[in-house]
């Protein structure tokens, strides 16, 4: 499509702005050279949802411990969810690496260079292979993230309330794309949106579009790009249970691999309902009988659909539980008979066993693999102690050192409960391995 006056001045303008203010990002390839591909969809899969900010440190973390894409095909999936750990929306880390599986063992270790092709690999969306085909390939291709939104928002002064407004801002976006150096002004829109034309108080004097500029004209800038209604995000609380043995490690269960924070760590937790469970159904949830203590104090932590607020409940035990089954499957009151004694028996360590935990506790392995039978997972259910005392899909327990915590792979969410019940350890996780 021919481009017209404004669109070609804009073009020109944007890249001449940018050739004089573009960041330096870790992933970017100096001025006039072409980015490395493997840099260029890492950084875009680490920016969806995440602030350059933070994804700068694990950009290099993962560059420095797998520096091509078959490093990264080739490491244990734990592993790179441990990497991964802070930056959240974790569905993210397990597609990467199946993507990097995709390319390394059926591709050659060689990127589809289109954006249509990009599209097939595991968690690449319209954005990222637009983004990554003009980045990484000069493909004349659109790369509409939040920050080239508000500039085309506000450049056409298009009106038309997200998400409904999107489709118009992408054909408008489109029409922008330079034939050549497709990806300097793919780049050079995300630079002026974080910049100049920023959400609130852009800086329309200093902006390469001012006299192409329909909003600044109307004086309306800064109520676009206009948002749809405002999502009420419910409350959900529940109960963790944080056990620690006579050697201070912490007991792990691993969350099954589909659904919310899948394959990732955690300390046994009730489910999330309405209300905090009171004192006598939160030990019912306990992961076994102890001398469960209750400690003062909430975390609170965000979820993209609801917020939550997990009570805290610690015991120490001098023996493990062999398995999730034996934490779970315990004999109701009336099996036990009811006076004759309350404490679950639990198997001792064999000599194996304890190999295996000190492993554990040194490299952050598995600990023992869990008989999954009658494991009834709840739809929707992020729980470990589900009402029916089941372990929803629950794989894997683990013992760990809490010098090994901050190096496996626990979300955001779990390390507050777990800095939170272990307080007196002094900071667990250091800055830098945080989202
Ligand atoms: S003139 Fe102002 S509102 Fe328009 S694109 Fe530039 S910074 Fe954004």
């Amino acid at each position: 499509m021919a481009k017209t006056g404004t669109q070609s001045s804009c073009s020109k303008a944007l890249l001449a702005w940018y050739d004089r203010y573009r960041r330096v990002l870790p992933w970017r390839a100096p001025a006039g050279h072409r980015a490395e591909p493997y840099h260029v969809w890492l950084s875009e899969i680490m920016l969806q949802q995440t602030t350059v900010q933070a994804v700068g440190a694990y950009f290099r973390k993962f560059l420095q411990r797998w520096p091509t894409v078959e490093d990264l095909a080739a490491a244990p999936q734990d592993e790179v969810l441990a990497a991964w750990a802070g930056l959240g929306y974790y569905a993210r880390a397990r597609n990467l690496h199946k993507a990097a599986k995709v390319v390394a063992e059926e591709m050659g270790g060689r990127f589809p260079d289109t954006a249509e092709a990009l599209r097939a690999l595991p968690g690449v969306g319209v954005y990222t292979a637009g983004a990554i085909a003009a980045i990484a390939f000069d493909r004349q291709e659109v790369a509409m993230d939040a920050n080239a939104e508000r500039v085309v928002a506000r450049l056409y002064a298009i009106q038309t309330p997200l998400p409904a407004g999107k489709a118009e801002m992408i054909i408008k976006g489109r029409a922008l794309v330079p034939a050549k150096r497709a990806g300097d002004f793919a780049q050079a829109m995300m630079d002026l949106g974080s910049a100049i034309c920023t959400p609130k108080r852009p800086s329309c004097g200093q902006c390469p579009l001012e006299e192409m500029c329909e909003a600044t004209k109307l004086g309306i800038a800064e109520t676009l790009p206009v948002k749809g209604p405002k999502m009420v995000r419910p409350l959900r609380r529940g109960a963790a249970f944080v056990v620690r043995d006579e050697t201070g490690a912490v007991l792990l269960v691993k969350r099954p691999e589909k659904g919310l924070l899948g394959s990732m760590l955690q300390p046994p937790l009730g489910p999330w309902t309405e209300q905090f469970p009171k004192r006598a159904e939160a030990l019912g949830q306990a992961p076994f009988e102890a001398d469960w203590k209750k400690l003062p104090g909430i975390v609170r932590h965000g979820f993209t659909h609801f917020e939550l607020e997990i009570e805290l409940w610690v015991a120490a035990v001098t023996k493990h539980p062999k398995t999730i089954q034996d934490c779970h499957s315990r004999p109701s009151r009336a099996q036990r008979g009811e006076g004759k004694g309350t404490q679950v028996e639990m198997s001792g360590k064999s000599q194996k066993e304890k190999t295996i935990h000190t492993e554990t506790r040194r490299r952050g392995e598995r600990l023992s693999a869990l008989d999954k039978d009658g494991a009834a997972s709840l739809p929707g259910s992020p729980s470990l102690g589900a009402e029916e005392g089941a372990s929803p899909g629950m794989t894997e327990i683990l013992w760990v050192a809490t010098e090994e915590l901050a190096s496996v792979a626990l979300p955001t969410v779990m390390r507050k409960i777990i800095s939170h019940a272990l307080v007196e350890e002094g900071p667990l996780f250091r800055a830098g391995n945080k989202a």
